[in-house]
């Protein structure tokens, strides 16, 4: 009998913390052992003069989700699964949508009814509370943080899920006494709906005016304010898909002042500029998300908040609509205004490789830095380190081989999910996971992906230490 199952060998492991030579021996889907000459395996994976980091924990992703504007989400857990895995990500925590006048409760059941039995890797919740009434609040988020659903996601726009500060209060109240971790969209809505409607009035109702309706001191202005309300009941938030420097600027100035404010951005402020809304033929719609891709400019300040610790966790925020679908971003047609175009563009598969290659290959950011985004940080905002985010004894064997000679033009027909487009086609990389292990299992091979629906587990997350308060309470009569 062997000691191991599995064996990598040789390879160069990286963590947040350190990148170091050695092999991992793998048994019962857990890391067993960090040593140099490891010996007795089943199967020995040779990853000499490869780096080695630990599987991608995707902490903003769209599977499966239920909405209300007539659009399909065009992957479910096994698409999106399995697309992730190709793309060297082995964890995923896609969203539970509350509806208003819905449970919240129910909302998870039929969420899992959703992920049984169809995730390839291991999945966890955040929940979305669009209707934080006294019965959420009060009784099912306690029970449902206890029961390991312990992230809560609120929007300051959209009209279907957008909640007013008095109710965001109500949500971070509740956090508060929980132990939830509050994620945040934040962009002014009144200010969107005032600019779509003068757009509208105006003829402007193409693809490219939907970044017009969103400019940057939209979603500056609802930082500062999600910010406001997190200091007066002192709870840590963050701050998903930052797009742009003001935005950035409002958290780094929160850091700087001492508050537990996190921050997400995503490949699209890194790689797409509002010029790809412009596309003619209606592909504009294909990069149509929210915040809106902005230009050259920002997207460097954008990287820097990648270097500088302003930004914790990089995530896809996969958003899968198909294009040419009429259930997809031309639900309304392709003459209708960019008010009624489903939003969000696909990034589960091409996540980790697009920062491989444009950040740790030419020099932008270093290897430790690109775990931490990727994995180590998300896992630990969300409750679910040491056993997922990192390369430790004890941990989930979740574990990308990078192949830094492969390199490859990006086509949607070499991606797994069940979108009809990618926003990079045509972009060259170079480095792409060369082996993905799942609790030990190789789930992508470099050439093929695993199938088997259902061998992805949930994981319940813990209460994070992230979501702690500082204990700095700015209306201290409140306190008992
Ligand atoms: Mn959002
Ligand atoms: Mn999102």
């Amino acid at each position: 009998m062997s000691e191991f199952d599995v064996i990598v060998r040789g390879g160069r492991v990286a963590t947040a913390a350190d990148v170091v030579e050695c092999d991992i021996g793998i048994r019962d889907g857990r890391i067993a052992a960090l040593a140099d000459g490891l010996e007795g395996a089943g199967r020995v994976i040779d990853a000499t003069g490869r780096n080695v980091t630990p599987g991608g924990v995707d902490a903003h992703c769209h599977l499966d989700q239920r909405s209300l504007d007539g659009s399909v989400c065009a992957d479910d857990f096994y698409s999106g699964t399995r697309s992730a895995a190709a793309g060297g990500t082995t964890t995923v925590i896609p969203f539970a949508i509350q509806f208003r006048g819905e449970s919240l409760r129910w909302a998870v059941d039929d969420y899992h009814r959703r992920a049984d039995g169809r995730a390839v890797v291991d999945y966890a919740f955040h929940l979305i509370v669009t209707d934080p009434n006294p019965q959420v609040c009060g009784q099912e988020l306690p029970a449902l943080v206890r029961d390991g659903y312990s992230s809560l996601k609120i929007y300051m726009t959209y009209d279907d899920l957008k909640l007013d500060d008095g109710q965001i209060l109500e949500v971070l109240a509740a956090a508060r006494r929980t132990g939830g971790m509050v994620m945040v969209h934040a962009e002014n809505a009144e200010c969107i709906g005032w600019l779509t409607d003068r757009l509208e009035e105006a003829g402007r109702t193409e693809p490219r005016y939907h970044a017009s309706s969103r400019p940057r001191p939209v979603e500056r202005e609802a930082t500062h304010r999600a910010i406001s309300l997190s200091e007066i009941l002192d709870v840590p938030i963050l701050l998903v898909h930052v797009s742009a420097r003001e935005a950035a600027w409002e958290i780094r100035r929160a850091q700087s002042r001492g508050l537990k404010i996190f921050g997400e951005t995503c490949p699209q402020y890194l790689f797409l500029t509002e010029d790809d809304l412009d596309r003619p033929e209606f592909e504009g719609a294909k990069c149509i998300c929210s915040p809106p891709p902005r230009d050259r400019e920002n997207q460097e300040i954008i990287w820097d908040g990648l270097r500088n610790g302003t930004f914790q966790v990089f995530s896809s925020d996969h958003s899968p609509t198909r294009f040419d679908d009429p259930k997809g971003k031309m639900v309304r047609g392709t003459t209708a205004s960019f008010r009624w175009i489903p939003n969000g563009v696909p990034g589960l598969e091409t996540r980790l490789p697009l920062l491989y290659s444009e950040g740790v290959g030419k020099g932008r950011i270093d290897l430790t830095t690109f775990v931490a985004l990727t994995a180590a940080n998300p896992a630990k905002i969300y409750g679910l380190h040491p056993r997922k985010g990192t390369i430790a004894v004890g941990a989930d064997a979740d574990i990308v081989v990078w192949d830094d000679e492969r390199e490859v033009t990006i086509r949607n027909e070499l991606l797994h999910h069940d979108v009809d487009y990618t926003p990079y086609e045509g972009m060259r990389i170079r480095g792409w996971p060369g082996t993905v292990l799942s609790r030990g299992e190789v789930v992508w091979d470099g050439e093929k992906v695993s199938d088997a629906a259902g061998r992805g587990a949930f994981l319940p997350c813990d209460r994070p230490e992230a979501a702690a308060p500082l204990g700095r309470t700015v209306v201290t009569e409140l306190e008992a």
